[in-house]
């Protein structure tokens, strides 16, 4: 595109403009990526929503603090790789952000015109810029400066917290290593969010603008088990981030739950998006869908879980205990799942499920639910209506109903201050030992990717900060200068 060829005319009342996307036939049988993405045309109209507010809300809503008004302006002039610049100063990953971030809930919540004309699609900006940057093969990123500290910080789990901590510290000159329990980087977005919403390739080449700037990626190490905190300091490493995610399914707590075909939701989506179970015979591990799927649950993970099984070809059933106002999933998602066939049985919950002699799961029973008062999630709570039971047939089962952190770290670290389960940290990211850092879910217990990055970013600054005030190995005296 001709960079800044086109005037800039500001038209909040042009209606919002609609993602184009796959058909629902047609994606319900593939792993394609449903959404196709603005066209120019689309997101000149879309731009141009943009009052350019004087004092931009959606700037401080963002919790990277993108400069979104900026970003908007030069898409709006046909400046999709100007656009992209303006994102890379805070975020090398527009490609991520733009299919998977919350938006409804931070910077598009905050846009003036969202209550009268609905808020500019500030989300799927990000993605066509990203996109069109990639199309044109240009690197961005910027990369880091030419002379590390010699400090080195280890960052634990390569999830978003993580990674956007790796992108400020070898920015800042450290030497950054990131170590990763499985085998592929990512954390959630490579095992958790399917290829349909974000096409692993996008992941895998935004991950690579990190390794192009320095940082180290350490696949199939566990620390808590390949090697403890203390001997990650006895390495050299001056700060360690813990990023380690919320990866411990919770379980149903009730019969029958060890039926053949029941699965968390943990498990099915690893199997399918990590292992590439939608390729088994190609790919090595299985899945099992049967004819009809039930995935209890109203969050993203639900969402995943309720699309994948129709794209195994299986009736898919969507079970919340509240209604669907009270659902934690992207709208969005909730509304592709829908226009692809997925059912929702609201204001209803599992109490027991049924096997055959073989053990598989051949029967779900329910409880039907009324709202009562807010509960601690600050949504009104479901509450059981007696004698409302009843039963419905199923095969496959997924318990999609939160997740707390992994404890592995935690368990041989007593000296870590967690509170059920969640690793205590202030506001800058600190945990209760020295120089040990932690942010994303593994704080907050299950969030949204830009959560978890505002944690990775603060905890950042935080380590910078701490470190700056230390000397560098290098110009440390020796011992015996020093006594
Ligand atoms: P994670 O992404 O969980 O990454 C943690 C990483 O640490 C993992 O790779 C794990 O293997 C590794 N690890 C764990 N323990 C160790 C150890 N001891 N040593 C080394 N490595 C370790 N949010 C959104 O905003 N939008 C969405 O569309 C969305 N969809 C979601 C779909 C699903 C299925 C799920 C489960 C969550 C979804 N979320 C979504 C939430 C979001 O993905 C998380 O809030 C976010 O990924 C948390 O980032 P994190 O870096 O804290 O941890």
């Amino acid at each position: 595109m001709d960079a800044k060829a086109l005037p800039y005319k500001p038209n909040p009342k042009a209606p919002r403009q609609v993602l184009p996307v796959l058909q629902p036939e047609v994606r319900a049988k593939s792993a394609e990526e449903v959404a196709l993405g603005f066209t120019a045309d689309e997101v000149t109209i879309e731009a141009q929503r943009c009052l350019q507010c004087p004092k931009p809300a959606c700037i401080n809503a963002c919790p990277l603090h993108i400069d979104v008004k900026r970003f908007i302006r030069r898409l709006a002039e046909g400046d999709a790789q100007g656009a992209v610049d303006v994102i890379s100063e805070q975020s090398p990953f527009p490609g991520v952000c733009g299919r998977v971030c919350q938006h409804e809930l931070f910077c598009e919540d905050a846009c003036l015109i969202a209550k009268k004309f609905g808020p500019v699609a500030i989300g799927s900006l990000e993605r066509f810029a990203a996109d069109q940057a990639r199309l044109a093969q240009v690197e961005t990123t910027p990369g880091a400066a030419p002379q590390p500290t010699g400090k080195k910080v280890a960052l634990v789990g390569s999830g978003p917290a993580s990674l956007i901590a790796a992108f400020d510290l070898v920015r800042k000159n450290y030497r950054v290593t990131v170590f990763e329990a499985l085998h592929r980087l990512g954390g959630v977005l490579a095992y958790g969010i399917p290829n349909f919403r974000l096409p692993r390739e996008i992941l895998h080449e935004e991950i690579a603008r990190l390794q192009n700037m320095g940082v180290e990626f350490v696949t199939d190490f566990i620390v808590g088990k390949t090697a403890s905190l203390e001997e990650l300091f006895e390495e050299g490493y001056e700060a360690v981030f813990i990023g380690t995610g919320a990866g411990l399914p919770f379980l149903f707590g009730i019969p029958g739950e060890n039926l053949l075909g029941v699965y968390t939701a943990n498990e099915f989506l690893t199997r399918i998006n990590l292992m590439e179970a939608y390729k088994f015979p190609q790919a090595v591990t299985p899945v099992r869908v049967g004819k009809r799927t039930i995935v209890v649950g109203g969050g993203n993970s639900a969402m995943d879980a309720a699309r994948w099984a129709k794209r195994f070809g299986s009736e898919s059933i969507v079970l919340f205990r509240r209604g669907r106002a009270e659902m934690r999933a992207r709208i969005e998602e909730i509304e592709h799942a829908e226009e692809e066939g997925v059912v929702f049985h609201f204001l209803a919950a599992p109490v027991a499920l049924y096997g055959d002699e073989q053990g598989n799961v051949r029967e779900m029973e329910c409880i039907r639910m009324e709202l009562g008062a807010p509960d601690s999630s600050g949504r009104p709570a479901p509450v059981p209506i007696p004698g409302s039971e009843f039963r419905i047939p199923v095969e496959t089962v997924v318990a999609a109903i939160g997740q707390a952190p992994n404890p592995t770290l935690q368990k041989v670290t007593p000296q870590l201050v967690t509170k059920r389960g969640k690793i205590v940290v202030n506001e800058w990211g600190e945990t209760s030992m020295a120089h040990v850092y932690a942010g994303g879910d593994v704080v907050r217990g299950g969030s949204t990717v830009i959560l978890a990055m505002r944690d990775g970013r603060a905890a950042a600054e935080a380590i910078d900060k701490a470190l700056r005030e230390t000397p560098a190995p290098q110009e440390q005296a020796p011992e015996e200068v020093r006594a």
